[in-house]
């Protein structure tokens, strides 16, 4: 906190890890020789550059660009892009460091990056869009490669931008390489990756589910957000017979008491994807309650899965969650529960899944896009499901493994932390002190 201050989302993931691998750290002395955990603390690399973009009517603007390289011990830096007014350093350098333990978790070998810029693409048209992604490519592409770093998408970063940014990397770089994943089918993108977050969230909460003899069926879920990681977990729930009620953005959220069904699902996709409108409009049209400002957690359920921001859920909407007799929640978003939250889900021993083990599904997938780019193969939609489906089921078996207590519990905020941290751990050992 010394030697950044001012970073408090950055202290919080730290403080989290570091706290669930005191225990096993204590057990390796050769550990703390080589002041193991300050290097892995410590980005391995940051870059940050000024972008600098011109609007439809002409008008000059400039935006701060950053690309954190957490570190490689296991593989290239590989995590996604965000473009939201609120990004600064200590967001991308929690998400960078998040991103490392989770790419370790998903048994394929990734390291842990992020980047992003304060620009917001909010009512920004498509060509103002493009121009502000080719210029952050400009600075962004000597620092990336597909055997270097492979960015993705995030919040305000979907297939339209990882498109515009792989072609004016593929224009300065002169290769048509897998460096972004997230792309076009047309172009390297590989089938599945739009779902795989909100899918890989679903199958990692049935794994849990599973270990208390629960069945999804008819289960109320409240889901957060209504981009990419809310709208295909909203999928996978009504596929498998659950209901999500809610949905929610930035300026407030929506209860559907009837369900959100598969034609509701539908229409938001189309409003949020065809001309980013706001969630309001979808209580407008299907006539239920929208609640300006406000986030879901009131609702009766049995299950959420916060899928929008970091710290969405305090420790109040945590206790109201389980006084409504919540039985599972599973992180959609990266780091969307306040450590208040996640204790009270602990003390109440409900399941509960933290971000970097539940939405590991997406960076899983864009694994297998970067082996299929290698390849120069494309594989079937089965193929990918079932790739990442047993990858949630290792992730979830992991957890088990390192969280689970005396009384038979598991602490899955312990299990992935310790397992994501094991691995990257050993790496950096074998390869000397760098
Ligand atoms: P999108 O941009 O597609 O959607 C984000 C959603 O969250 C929007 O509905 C947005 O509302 C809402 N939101 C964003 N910021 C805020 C805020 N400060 N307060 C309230 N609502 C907010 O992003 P994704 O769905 O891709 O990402 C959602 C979360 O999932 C993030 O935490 C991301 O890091 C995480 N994640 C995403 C992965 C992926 O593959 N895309 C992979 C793993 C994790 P509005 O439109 O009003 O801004």
């Amino acid at each position: 906190k010394r030697r950044f201050p001012n970073e408090p989302e950055y202290h919080q993931a730290v403080h989290e890890v570091l706290e669930s691998i005191e225990e096993v750290y204590n057990q390796h002395p050769e550990f703390d020789k080589v002041n193991l955990i300050e290097r892995l603390c410590i980005p391995e690399r940051i870059f940050s550059f000024r972008v600098t973009w011109t609007d439809d009517k002409g008008q000059v603007h400039t935006n701060m660009g950053y690309r954190v390289q957490h570190n490689n011990a296991i593989g290239p830096y590989k995590g996604g892009i965000r473009f939201h007014s609120s990004v600064n350093l200590s967001i991308l350098k929690f998400l960078a460091f998040e991103q490392t333990f989770k790419n370790s978790l998903t048994t394929l070998p990734m390291g842990g990056g992020k980047g992003g810029s304060d620009f917001n693409p909010k009512g920004k048209s498509n060509a103002e869009i493009m121009r502000f992604c080719q210029a952050f490519v400009t600075e962004l592409w000597r620092h990336i490669g597909p055997d270097t770093d492979v960015p993705a998408g995030d919040i305000g970063v979907g297939g339209r931008e990882v498109g515009f940014m792989f072609g004016m990397y593929k224009k300065l770089s002169r290769e048509f390489t897998g460096t972004f994943t997230g792309k076009g089918l047309t172009f390297g993108g590989s089938l599945i990756r739009p779902e795989a977050t909100g899918y890989g969230n679903v199958y990692f909460l049935l794994e849990m589910l599973k270990t208390r003899n629960i069945d999804i069926k008819g289960k109320k879920c409240l889901v957060s957000g209504s981009g990419n990681v809310a709208q295909y977990t909203c999928e996978k729930l009504i596929q498998l017979g659950a209901i999500p009620v809610t949905l929610s953005d930035s300026d407030g959220y929506i209860y559907d008491p009837e369900g959100i069904t598969a034609e509701k699902l539908a229409y938001v996709k189309e409003l949020k994807e065809l001309y980013r409108g706001r969630i309001r409009e979808y209580a407008e049209k299907y006539n239920c309650k929208y609640v300006a400002g406000g986030r879901p957690w009131n609702e009766k359920a049995d299950i959420a899965l916060p899928s929008a921001t970091q710290n969405e859920l305090n420790g109040d909407d945590a206790k109201t969650l389980i006084a409504n007799g919540v039985i599972a929640v599973s992180e959609g978003a990266n780091m969307p529960s306040t450590p208040d939250a996640v204790n009270v889900f602990i003390d109440a021993k409900i399941l509960y899944a933290p971000g970097k083990a539940a939405n590991a599904g997406g960076v899983s997938v864009s694994g297998l896009e970067m082996s299929q780019n290698s390849e120069r193969l494309s594989w079937t939609e089965t193929e990918v499901d079932n790739r990442l489906k047993v990858i949630m089921s290792d992730i979830h078996e992991n957890c088990v493994k390192y969280g689970k207590g005396a009384d038979g519990v598991v602490n899955y905020v312990k299990g992935a932390n310790i397992a994501g941290f094991m691995k990257v751990a050993k790496a950096m050992m074998a390869q000397g002190v760098l």
